[in-house]
C-alpha cells in the first residue's frame, strides 16, 4: 500500500468533533485529504500524529493496493467517484474519542536489586561495544516462546521467551523496528514494558538497552538457561500491528516477539495461553484446538499472524487438495452468512491457482476483520494466511473484500515465495531497500485484476474499467515524469503508511509503485501475448522466475530457494518472450517516459480515450482543501495556471472576481469563464489579502475508457479474446 500523508495542518477550528473529509477536484488532480482533529482511542489505526490533537491524511495509491483496497477512500483512482457522491463524507462519521494525553511513560523496573544491578552492568556495557550479536551463527539454542492473553482490559499481551543451551556473556533480545510486508519504521519497541530476566527461578539477570530495540542481558550467571519476560501494549487492528482486548487477540508477530540476535534461524516453540473459550486461528494449524506450535525458525513464527477469539466464524473448502479456511470475526452484524465469501474466495482460489504452480502448502488460512468502527482497513500477505481487515460489514464490504483477497492471495507466489532478495531473510532492525515492489505489489495488483476477471467475478467492463482508473490514476500524477516505478519501489519508506512529521512535496514529486506497476504488468502482459501470438504471457515469465528462483537450492535459513535481483526480471522478460526489453525497462520501469498505452492495447483491438466531460470548469491546476473561508492550496501543479500567476501552497483563495467561495462551489465558480479568461482571485497569504490574476487553463481530460478499436484485425481481436477469455 501507498498511504502519503503530505502535510502537517492543524485547524483551530477543527479541532472538535468528527473527522473532516475533503476530496475534491480542481481542474487538475484530485487527493482525499482526511483531517481528523482527536484521537479516535480504538480506531486510529493508520493514522498519522502531525501535532498534538489532529492528524492529516491524504491518501495517494491506486485501486489493487491492498491498503487502498481495504480502504476504498484511499483509492486515488476512485476518489472523483467519491467526490462526486459526496459518500466520502459519509464514510468517515463515527464519533471520535477526546484526545488522549500523548505522555509515553518510561517503563518502571520491578524491583530495587535490578536496580542496582543493572547500574553496575551499564558501566560494564559501556566499557564493550555496544552493538548486537548478529552475525557468526553461533550454536542453536533451544527456544520457547510462550504468551499470555489474560489481561485484555490493559491490552497487555505477555511474553515469555525461555532460552536453552545459553553460554557466553549476553543474549541480545531484539524487538523488530518494522514488519515484512508494510514498508515503514514503526519501532514496536516503543510498546515494550517491564522486560526483566532471570536465570534460575527467581534469579534476575542484569539487562541493559544497547539501543532503542535491543536489550542485552548478561548471561554469564544464568546457568545455561535464560528467560526474558516482558509485556507488549496492543491495542491496534491493523495488519501491522496487534490488538489483545476482551473480543479478541489479533497477533501479528513482528509487534510482538522479540528475537535473539545471532539466532532467527533457530527453530522455536510457541504456547499460548488464552481464555479457555477462544478459538486459536492461524496458519500454524488447522485444529483451532491446539496451543502449542513449532516453527522452523523465527522468520515463520512472525509470518503467521495469530487470532484468537470466541466469536470468529469459520468456513472452509478445497481446492486441488489443499485446505482453504476462511475466518470472519464480524463487529457490524449478527448472523453473518459466510457463503457468498466463501463462494467469491474459492473461485479467486481457483483462478489463482491455475495462474502459477502448486504452493507448498497444505492449508490457507484466510482471517478477516469486519469493523465499521475503525478508520482504516488493511491487508496484509503471508506466506499461509493473509490478515484482511475490512471498514464496514460483511454485507457491505463483501466485494472490497473479494478484491482484496486476490490481491493477497496472488502474494503467496509473488512476494512470499517468489521475493526480491532484500525481502527474505529480513533484517527487522532498519530499512532495506528493493527497487522490485513495482513487480511484487503492482503485478501483483494487475494479476488480481485478471483473476478476478477469470473467476467471472468481474465483468470484461469492470476488469477495463480498473484498468482505466489506475492510466488515469497515473496520469494525474505530477510526479511521474520525475519518479521511476523502481524509485518510487527504493523509497516505500517514506510512504507506506510512514509516519511524516515534515511538509513533504509528494503530491508532486512521486508516483505509486502499485499504480504504475499495475500498468507495466498490463502493458508487459498484452506485449508479450502479441510478440508470441498469444503463446505466452507474463504469467509465464512469474512461472519462470518463481521455478528459477524459489525452486531453486535454499541459499539461506529463511527457506526454500533465494531471492532475485531486479535484473533477473528483465533476463525472465527476455527469455520469455524472446526478444530485448531492455529499452522497454531503460523507458519506463527505470525511467519516466511516457506509457504508450494504445500501443499495447492496440495489439489486443483495444484503445483508450481520453475527453472532457460536457460541463468541465476550467483548471487552473492545484489541489484544493475546502474550508470555512474558500479553498486552502495543497499543492501547485508546476507549470499549471496557478503556478503562472505565482500561487502557492497554504493561499488560501477566498473570491473568485469577487464572488465568495465560502457561499458557492469552487468549480461552479469557475464554469462561468473560458479558458483564456484571467480572472481576478482574492486570496489570504498569511492574513494579508491580495488580488492576483490567473489566465485559466483548459479543462483537464478526466474521463479515461478502454474501448474496441474499430477495425480491429483478426489478430488483434484473437489477441483480445485470449487476453479477456474467461469473462463474462
Ligand atoms: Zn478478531
Ligand atoms: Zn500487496
Amino acid at each position: 500500500m501507498t498511504a502519503s500523508s503530505h502535510k502537517q495542518f492543524c485547524h483551530p477550528e477543527r479541532s472538535e468533533g468528527s473527522p473532516q473529509v475533503v476530496s475534491k477536484p480542481y481542474g487538475i488532480q484530485q487527493t482525499t485529504e482526511i483531517l481528523c482533529c482527536h484521537e479516535n482511542g480504538g480506531g486510529r489505526t493508520g493514522l498519522q500524529s502531525l501535532c498534538e490533537n489532529s492528524f492529516l491524511l491524504s491518501f495517494r495509491g491506486a485501486a489493487g493496493d491492498e491498503e487502498s483496497r481495504s480502504a476504498p477512500e484511499n483509492i486515488q483512482s476512485e476518489i472523483p467517484r467519491f467526490a462526486r457522491n459526496d459518500s466520502l463524507n459519509q464514510v468517515f462519521t463515527q464519533t471520535l474519542q477526546p484526545c488522549h494525553d500523548w505522555q509515553f511513560p518510561l517503563p518502571r523496573l520491578r524491583r530495587a536489586s535490578v536496580q542496582i544491578l543493572l547500574t553496575s552492568f551499564l558501566l560494564l556495557a559501556l566499557a564493550a561495544p555496544l552493538r548486537a550479536i548478529e552475525e557468526p551463527t553461533p550454536p542453536p539454542l533451544k527456544l520457547a516462546y510462550h504468551l499470555v492473553l489474560t489481561h485484555p482490559n490493559l491490552h497487555l499481551v505477555t511474553v515469555e521467551i525461555a532460552a536453552g543451551e545459553v553460554s557466553g556473556e549476553y543474549l541480545d533480545f531484539v524487538m523488530p523496528a518494522w514488519a515484512p510486508g508494510r514498508y515503514a519504521i514503526y519501532d514496536f519497541a516503543k510498546n515494550v514494558q517491564e522486560f526483566e530476566a532471570e536465570g534460575a527461578p527467581g534469579q534476575l539477570l542484569p539487562w541493559t538497552n544497547l539501543d532503542k530495540q535491543t536489550w542485552r542481558v548478561n548471561v554469564r550467571q544464568a546457568g545455561g538457561s535464560v528467560k526474558a519476560r516482558y509485556r507488549v501494549f496492543a491495542n491496534d487492528l491493523s495488519g501491522s500491528f496487534s490488538q489483545l482486548d476482551s473480543t479478541h487477540a489479533n497477533l501479528n508477530g513482528a509487534s510482538i516477539f522479540m528475537y535473539v540476535a545471532g539466532h532467527k534461524p533457530d527453530p522455536l516453540t510457541l504456547s499460548v495461553d488464552a481464555p479457555k473459550d477462544w478459538q486459536m486461528i492461524s496458519g500454524f494449524s488447522d485444529d483451532t484446538s491446539v496451543r502449542t506450535y513449532h516453527a522452523p525458525n523465527y522468520d515463520r513464527l512472525v509470518d503467521t499472524p495469530i487470532e484468537a477469539c470466541a466469536e470468529t466464524r469459520l468456513a472452509q473448502f478445497q481446492e486441488r487438495g489443499k485446505t482453504f479456511r476462511v475466518a470472519v470475526h464480524s463487529y457490524g452484524e449478527e448472523d453473518i452468512d459466510l457463503s457468498k465469501l466463501r463462494e467469491g474466495l474459492q473461485k479467486i482460489v481457483h483462478a489463482e491457482m491455475a495462474l502459477m504452480p502448486a504452493p507448498d502448502f497444505e492449508h490457507y488460512t484466510f482471517i478477516f476483520h469486519f469493523a465499521p468502527g475503525i478508520s482504516m482497513g488493511d491487508g496484509m500477505e503471508h506466506l499461509n494466511s493473509t490478515e484482511i481487515i475490512i471498514r464496514g460489514t460483511l454485507s457491505v464490504g463483501l466485494t472490497e473484500a473479494l478484491e482484496t483477497a486476490a490481491h493477497e492471495f496472488f502474494h503467496v507466489w509473488n512476494v512470499k515465495r517468489l521475493r526480491p532478495a532484500a525481502l527474505g531473510p529480513f533484517d527487522y532492525t532498519h530499512e532495506v531497500y528493493t527497487p522490485s515492489l513495482w513487480l511484487a505489489e503492482g503485478v501483483t495488483s494487475y494479476v488480481s485484476y485478471l483473476s478476478l476477471l477469470r473467476a467471472g467475478l468481474w465483468t470484461r467492463e469492470q476488469f477495463l474499467g480498473r484498468l482505466s482508473d489506475e492510466i488515469r490514476a497515473f496520469e494525474e500524477e505530477p510526479g511521474r515524469t520525475l519518479m521511476s516505478a523502481e524509485s518510487s519501489s527504493f523509497h516505500a519508506w517514506f510512504y507506506d503508511r510512514a509516519p511524516q512529521m515534515q511538509e513533504t512535496n509528494f503530491a508532486n514529486s512521486t508516483i505509486s509503485y502499485y499504480n504504475k506497476g499495475a500498468l507495466l504488468g498490463m502493458m508487459l502482459d498484452l506485449e508479450i501475448q502479441a510478440r508470441t501470438q498469444g503463446a505466452k504471457s507474463l504469467l509465464d515469465v512469474l512461472s519462470r522466475l518463481y521455478h528459477k528462483f524459489y525452486e531453486a537450492p535454499q541459499a539461506t535459513y529463511y527457506g526454500p530457494g533465494r531471492g532475485y535481483e531486479e535484473r533477473d526480471v528483465l533476463d525472465a522478460v527476455n527469455e520469455i518472450a524472446g526478444s530485448d526489453y531492455t529499452t522497454f525497462f531503460d523507458n519506463y520501469v527505470r525511467g519516466t517516459a511516457p506509457l504508450p498505452y494504445n500501443g499495447e492495447l492496440g495489439a489486443a483491438g483495444l484503445a483508450l480515450r481520453m475527453s472532457v466531460p460536457a460541463g468541465s470548469p476550467p483548471s487552473i491546476g492545484i489541489t484544493g482543501v475546502p474550508e470555512n473561508l474558500g479553498v486552502r492550496i495543497f499543492a501547485v501543479r508546476p507549470g499549471g495556471a496557478a503556478d503562472r500567476a505565482g500561487l502557492g501552497r497554504d493561499d488560501l483563495l477566498v473570491a473568485v472576481d469577487n464572488q465568495s467561495l465560502a457561499t458557492e462551489d469552487f468549480d461552479t465558480r469557475l464554469r462561468a469563464y473560458l479558458p483564456g479568461a484571467s480572472v481576478p482571485f482574492t486570496v489570504d497569504r498569511q492574513g494579508r489579502r491580495e488580488i492576483i490574476s490567473v489566465t485559466l487553463d483548459p479543462p483537464v481530460p478526466s474521463s479515461y475508457v478502454i474501448q474496441d478499436l474499430p477495425g480491429a484485425t483478426p489478430q488483434q481481436i484473437a489477441t483480445r479474446n485470449h487476453w479477456l477469455g474467461g469473462g463474462k
